[in-house]
């Protein structure tokens, strides 16, 4: 696989070994194409949403199933390299953001494993995170992925996802380099609805220019469940409209 540029060494087992202490190992998914369009600069995080690793794993590399990711990583932290960076996996789904549509095309996607919300979601254990934020900073590393690119699925498809969820500590992978998590910003006025969703948008939520209440509810809650997991409201207090100002001023021109 192409992903090998990571600069790991591969013993005989097929593990490979990280100077952090990443295990890493090699299960390749036929689930994998070119990528249409460019540059890779979103990286994506999902859960399995399945019962275990294994079977997650299993799915994942089912040519049937045409779904696949570029990583899985255990609860344990064991990594498993699944696609090769430079090719288009299978994981975003009908997704948007920013303008594209092709999230597969311009994406890293990482697989957490957890049951989810349908299975028993659960908090996501210290040596996943380790695992993750090693292979997250050797990504950003390789990619032109900007902070403001971190992205969960539920931000690139409110209205289907809920994934990774609000016991994911983004804020935990923001202070390790990956991504922004915004603490200690000033709470905004709540403007009206078009205004709201010009903000939601200029960020890259999909959403119309004059949303109906119902449609705001739906990208707010994608918002906090990565933003503000406390509180998932789906309204638009002050706090969260802080936090959404608070993110656009992290964002710079390209
Ligand atoms: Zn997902």
């Amino acid at each position: 696989l192409a992903a090998a540029s990571c600069g790991d060494e591969i013993d005989k087992g097929g593990w490979n070994r990280q100077q952090a202490g990443m295990r890493m190992r090699d299960w390749p998914s036929p689930n994998h194409e070119p990528r249409r369009s460019g540059p890779t600069d979103i990286l994506l995080l999902h859960y399995t949403g399945m019962r275990n690793g294994q079977a997650a794993l299993e799915r994942l590399s089912d040519p049937a199933a045409r779904v696949s990711a570029h990583y899985l990583i255990e609860e344990d932290g064991t990594v498993f390299r699944l696609v090769g960076e430079d090719r288009r996996a299978f994981h975003a789904g009908e997704s948007f953001w920013a303008g594209e549509t092709d999230i597969n095309s311009r994406s890293i996607g990482i697989e957490l494993v957890n049951p989810g919300h349908e299975f028993g979601y659960r908090a996501f254990p210290a040596p996943q995170l380790d695992a993750l934020i090693e292979l997250g900073l050797g990504i950003l590393n390789r990619h032109p992925i900007p902070a403001w690119r971190v992205l969960g699925h539920c931000d690139v498809a409110p209205a289907r996802k809920e994934d990774p969820g609000e016991l994911f500590d983004w804020a935990r992978l923001a202070s390790a380099g990956i991504g922004l998590w915004p603490k200690a910003c000033a709470p905004s006025a709540v403007p009206e609805r078009p205004e709201l969703a010009r903000r939601l948008a200029q960020f890259g939520y999909g959403i119309a220019e004059d949303p109906s209440p119902a449609a705001l509810s739906v990208v707010l809650t994608a918002l906090q469940r990565h933003f503000r997991p406390a509180s998932l409201t789906g309204i638009a207090d002050p706090d969260t409209v802080g936090r959404l100002d608070w993110l656009l001023g992290q964002m710079q021109p390209r």
